[in-house]
């Protein structure tokens, strides 16, 4: 169990300011390494000593990490920019405003300006019982407190459990799915570009992660591409409060539109599954169809096929439907 004691325990920091050094230190430690951006989640885990890291490579001082170039082909963003710097970018708020309005949504001011966009996309699930340090499967034990009989399910998972019922939390992950990002990630073996659609993982594929980076990999920034650019998007979260929370639910959806009708569509929801889900066959409803209500009905129920509602979250099953349905319906340009 976790212990409250709002003290870290001791370990090495290492403060490179060169993206090759970060990688090195990362290759050198493995799994005794933990990755520092912002803070606003390490040092709740480092505080209540869930996690011990031995060494924290901080990547505060590695510029090339923090920059956001505009070009044709889209934007890039740096994985170190910050969330307010996302949501006050003059072009990301042009091009990709579903981004700008998502960032906008997270926590408070001043996490945003600390926090990350590569750390709120690689932030860690809210499970409670995970978090205070029970030893639930995700923590390596052997069994889910948040899926036994009475427990405090309200926030967990409606979509893919597999053991886990724990959700991911990130606001900006739904939206940039919604937009089709890719993932620039330094591993072992050097860069790759993973679609965002295939850098957050279940519990199916890995119950003790929640995207596909490993100890030594590094995400080092964002793209979007053009393709979305100026087309009708849409972004909502619900949460119990309006600041300060993190989704119940989160919905994202970016569709092109000719002569009234929906021709391709990315609709995208969080907070329902271990990862943001491409909700695909509500998408092939709604190709080739107006957004009228009989259309929105059918992408509604599309959306929460095969859900599994927890003791006390059923309430997502309807949250979800018209989510679904609102983003359709009011997708603007
Ligand atoms: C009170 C509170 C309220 C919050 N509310 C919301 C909310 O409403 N919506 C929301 O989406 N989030 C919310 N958050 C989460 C917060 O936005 C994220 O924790 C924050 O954005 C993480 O960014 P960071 O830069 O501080 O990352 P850090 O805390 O430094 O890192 C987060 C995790 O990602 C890893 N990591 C960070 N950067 C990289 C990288 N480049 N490559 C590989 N791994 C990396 C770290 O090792 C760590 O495990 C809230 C947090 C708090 C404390």
């Amino acid at each position: 169990m976790a212990q409250i004691q709002d003290m870290m325990g001791s370990f090495e920091l290492f403060q490179p300011t060169e993206l090759e050094r970060a990688l090195d230190l990362l290759r050198r430690h493995g799994e005794e390494a933990w990755v520092l951006s912002g803070g606003m989640d390490t040092f709740d885990w480092l505080k209540d000593r869930a996690k011990r890291p031995r060494y924290v490579v901080d990547l505060g001082g590695i510029q090339e990490l923090k920059g956001i170039e505009v070009s044709d082909d889209g934007i890039r963003i740096g994985a170190m920019a910050t969330l307010t710097d996302v949501a006050t970018h003059s072009e990301i708020r042009a091009r990709y405003p579903i981004v700008a309005q998502a960032a906008e949504k997270v926590a408070t001011p001043q996490i945003r300006n600390q926090g990350t966009l590569g750390g709120n996309l690689c932030q860690d699930t809210r499970c409670w019982y995970y978090r205070s340090g029970w030893p639930c499967y995700r923590a390596g034990g052997n069994t889910c407190y948040a899926n036994a009989p009475g427990a405090l399910n309200r926030e967990h998972c409606i979509l893919e459990a597999s053991r886990c019922v724990a959700v991911t939390p990130s606001d900006t992950a739904p939206a940039l799915l919604a937009v089709d990002a890719q993932m620039e990630i330094h591993t072992r073996r050097g860069r790759r570009t993973v679609a965002a659609e295939d850098f957050f993982i279940g519990p199916s594929i890995d119950i003790t992660r929640m995207t596909v980076l490993q100890p030594t990999d590094l995400l080092t920034a964002i793209h979007i591409p053009a393709r979305w650019a100026g087309h009708p998007m849409y972004f909502e979260k619900v949460a119990d409060r309006k600041a300060w929370d993190f989704a119940l639910v989160n919905v994202a959806a970016a569709l092109d539109v000719a002569n009234g009708t929906i021709q391709d569509a990315r609709i995208v929801v969080g907070g329902v599954a271990a990862r943001p889900l491409r909700m695909k066959e509500t998408e092939q409803a709604i190709s080739g169809h107006a957004p009228n209500e009989q259309t929105l009905e059918v992408a509604a129920q599309a959306a929460v096929q095969g859900a599994r509602p927890l003791q006390f979250n059923e309430y997502k099953v309807a949250l979800t439907k018209n989510l679904v349905k609102r983003a359709i319906r009011e997708a603007r340009a």
